[in-house]
């Protein structure tokens, strides 16, 4: 049994024994004739000539074995319903959803843009395109006309896949209006809207030959029998655009055979998960972690996927320990923002429920901080893995391997470099930096299967966005900065852009942040670097109390942010010690939990806090303003 080391160093040093090993993992159609074509750097080909499909690889294949076992498990307690599919059940709706394309006219490297809320049909839709090799994007529920629309114009979608209404908290949430409204204001126009009527909306409005009905189409249907097109592992299999959260958002583009190795490679190493077992990840279509770990991981590597409509509040905080006892949850992935509001809640409501059968728990998406970190592990009395990625990768670029080797965690770190990515932190000179000190976490190219292959119609821009950070090396930047110890382990210390220069010194928002979460009282923070003329930049902070009694007089909140700046003083030294704590019940997040950290910044400086349409709740940005004018 090798070490992660020996592993990942293998991974980097013989890459085409390495890959050639993991691409067993899956079917191929036909076999591939060169592992890797890195001809045109930063440009590289994944499994040159082999010929595969995703849909086959998550479905087809499982089904033709185990016909009658759990696929997609749907939960939402929203509209409080349940159902399972069996991979028979769900390959047949996959082929009903494509003779449904195939009628509507899309053809392979077609767009199908898909704007829908968190059902079954979101997932038919995705497989469906999959398998005649159409190319999906999927658009965040959330997002609202202008966001869409940009999208729209971008991909150039044949086909939109909508559905007349989400669910939220109990409450409809109205999507067929927005997408009017997108499709009037964007420039290119879609030859059909599939409809998926929930019955939620009642009047929701209908465009005669464009918009047509999802459940009389699959009435005609029924008993289509549509094959797999076979495709070769570069061709495109989905447009996804990341999450907007530094400015426009980018379409990554992902290959087909290099993403079914990469995934299926990761559910081994990575997330130990195998077949019969189920995954629970509680993200959302919309997202990269939905794309690779609700929808195409899983089931690739055999394993049920639940699929859950709802918060994780409702009924009650202990619903997704509930589901993870109910369907034997063996693998969960959830993120940090969504274990800081656990956090809060009794803990008895997760020692109500069996959780025997779940093995680990994955966290990613932002910084975990040590203290939400340690306290979620020993509640759960198993490891909880940090895993840090973005939507470019598509998978993991620093976490435990425990399907490898069980490294301890250490708390507030995503561990190491994942096989395959030659990832080091690199100076402003575009010289290596040695253990302990803060540079750019960058990977040295070829990017490993699964990453993006390119900017969507845009060549140049993956080029000039990600691979021009130094003249020497040629190196993909995360625009993240990281810091790695003595042991090799990472941790991410926020954005580039978010490092702030206090009189001469680098202080990444995350250690200020991390260091004011060590005083008891406080359950969340935001730190900012505001504009000082003396200092050049200072860091504010953001925080939220544990206990609203804490901070109900001007005296108590004089008093605790006395308290916050010894425990960072402790921590950090002076130098860390924010200008002022301002006392908040809510910070402004983005629906997939990243702080809007830009717009905190835009408000504390009286500029204007720009584009909020991902804001989770905009009642926090008042009181932001509310906290700054006091
Ligand atoms: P955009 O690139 O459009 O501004 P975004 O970067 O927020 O949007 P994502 O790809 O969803 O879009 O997010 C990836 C980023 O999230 C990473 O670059 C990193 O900053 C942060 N992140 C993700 N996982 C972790 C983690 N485990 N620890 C720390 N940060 C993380
Ligand atoms: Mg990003």
């Amino acid at each position: 049994m090798a070490t992660y080391k020996e592993f990942h160093q293998y991974s980097i040093e013989q890459p085409d024994a390495f890959w050639t090993e993991q691409a067993q993992l899956i079917d191929w159609k036909e076999p591939f004739t060169q592992v890797c074509d890195f001809s045109r750097p930063p440009f590289a080909k994944w499994f040159v000539g082999g010929k595969t499909n995703l849909c086959h690889n998550a479905i087809d294949r499982h089904a033709a074995k185990r016909p009658n076992d759990n696929a997609l498990i749907f939960v939402s307690t929203e509209t409080d319903e349940e159902k399972i599919y069996s991979f028979a059940e769900l390959q047949t709706e996959v082929e009903r959803m494509a003779a449904i394309y195939k009628s509507l006219g899309v053809k392979k490297g077609d767009r199908v843009l898909i704007y829908m809320p968190m059902i079954p049909q979101a997932a038919f839709a995705m497989f469906a395109a999959a398998r005649i090799g159409a190319i999906h994007s999927v658009v965040f529920g959330g997002f609202a006309s202008g966001s869409l629309a940009t999208r729209i114009d971008d991909a150039k979608p044949a086909l939109i896949v909508s559905s007349d209404a989400g669910m939220r908290g109990g409450k409809a949430v109205p999507y067929k209006h927005l997408l009017d409204e997108a499709i009037e204001i964007a420039e290119h126009k879609p030859n059909h809207v599939l409809m998926v009527d929930r019955g939620l909306d009642k009047g929701f409005n209908k465009v005669a030959g464009r918009d047509v009905d999802y459940a009389t189409l699959r009435e005609q249907h029924l008993n289509a029998r549509v094959e797999c097109e076979w495709l070769e592992s570069s061709e495109p299999s989905y447009i996804l655009y990341t999450s907007g959260t530094t400015g426009k958002p980018k379409g990554v583009q992902r290959d087909t055979g290099g993403y079914a190795v990469a995934l299926a490679s990761s559910l081994k190493h990575i997330y130990c998960g195998g077949e019969g077992e189920t995954f629970f990840s509680t993200s959302d279509i919309g997202w990269v972690v939905g794309h690779s770990y609700i929808i195409y991981g899983p089931l690739i590597a055999g394993m049920a996927t639940i699929m859950y409509e709802g918060t994780p509040l409702r009924p009650d905080p202990g619903i997704w320990w509930q589901i993870v006892e109910k369907y034997k949850v063996s693998v969960m992935f959830s993120a940090p923002t969504a274990a800081r509001v656990l956090k809060k809640q009794d803990p008895a409501y997760m020692h109500k429920y069996d959780l025997s059968t779940l093995k680990h728990v994955f966290m990613a998406g932002e910084p975990l901080d040590q203290p939400t970190h340690e306290w979620f592990q020993n509640e759960l009395g198993r490891p909880v893995i940090d895993n840090y990625w973005q939507t470019e990768t598509g998978w993991p670029m620093l976490a435990a391997l425990h399907g490898v080797e069980k490294t301890p965690i250490k708390f507030g770190s995503p561990s190491f470099p994942v096989y395959g990515y030659n990832l080091k932190i690199f100076r402003e000179d575009g010289s290596e930096c040695g253990a302990n000190e803060k540079g750019i976490a960058a990977v040295i190219p070829p990017l490993p299967p699964g990453c993006l292959s390119t900017v969507w119609g845009q060549d140049d821009r993956f080029v000039s966005t990600y691979f021009t950070l130094f003249k020497e090396p040629l190196v993909y930047s995360s625009y993240d900065w990281a810091i790695k110890d003595d042991d090799g382990y990472f941790t991410i210390l926020g954005r580039t852009d978010d490092v702030i220069n206090v009189a001469g010194h680098r202080l990444g928002t995350r250690e200020i942040e991390e260091a004011i979460q060590n005083h008891a009282a406080i359950a969340e923070v935001a730190v900012v670097g505001v504009e000082d003329k003396l200092k050049g930049q200072v860091p504010m902070a953001f925080a939220v109390v544990k206990d609203a009694t804490r901070v109900a007089t001007p005296e108590l909140v004089k008093a605790l942010e006395k308290e916050v700046f010894s425990t960072v003083d402790g921590i950090l030294g002076a130098i860390g010690r924010p200008a002022r704590v301002h006392f908040v019940t809510g910070l402004p997040k983005t629906r997939s939990g990243k702080m809007l950290r830009r717009s905190l910044q835009a408000l504390a400086e009286g500029r204007d806090p720009g584009d909020l349409t991902t804001i989770e709740d905009p009642s926090t940005l008042e009181q932001i303003r509310n906290a700054l004018a006091s």
